[in-house]
């Protein structure tokens, strides 16, 4: 994986923090071209605009194809079960992600086995996790101000 989408997808999660949407971000590439989006779950009200969904539509648009069996896809967090079905219709043949998704990954908490359709890679980027604390200790300090707000 080469560094300069490793910093891109960081870049991305960062932007996706300041926005206030939880970081995720997911890039999508092949040769030719790259698409990187974050989710946009809080902007659109959307529980299904996730990264990957996100990126892989926008990878068809521009390709104007249904499927992007040589492409690969990138993304900062272990993909849930709607994204990796979405991985999968879309003939994505590897897929590389940083975060480990204990409460709703579709790995590590489903146990989906897809290695046979897809090629898996786990990859090392210690700024993601560092990252998706801060950004959950805000939003506790965030919620915990509006509290006490409120009870003033
Ligand atoms: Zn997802």
């Amino acid at each position: 994986m080469l560094q300069r989408r490793l910093d891109l997808l960081y870049r991305e999660c960062e932007k996706a923090a300041k926005d206030g949407e939880i970081p995720i971000a997911a890039l999508v590439f092949d040769e030719e071209e790259e698409v990187l989006l974050h989710n946009e779950v809080e902007r659109r009200d959307d529980p299904l605009s996730h990264a990957e969904i996100l990126a892989l539509e926008e990878m068809m648009k521009r390709k104007k194809t249904r499927y992007l069996k040589d492409c690969s896809l990138l993304v900062s967090l272990e993909p849930c079960l709607m994204c990796l079905g979405a991985i999968l219709k879309a003939g994505i043949q590897d897929l590389y992600y940083v975060l480990d998704d204990e409460k709703k990954g579709a790995f590590s908490y489903y146990h989906v086995f897809a290695d046979d359709v897809l090629r898996i890679h786990r990859i090392k980027d210690d700024r993601h996790k560092k990252l998706m604390d801060r950004f959950f200790q805000s939003m506790r300090e965030q919620n915990k101000e509006k509290k006490i707000l409120s009870q003033n």
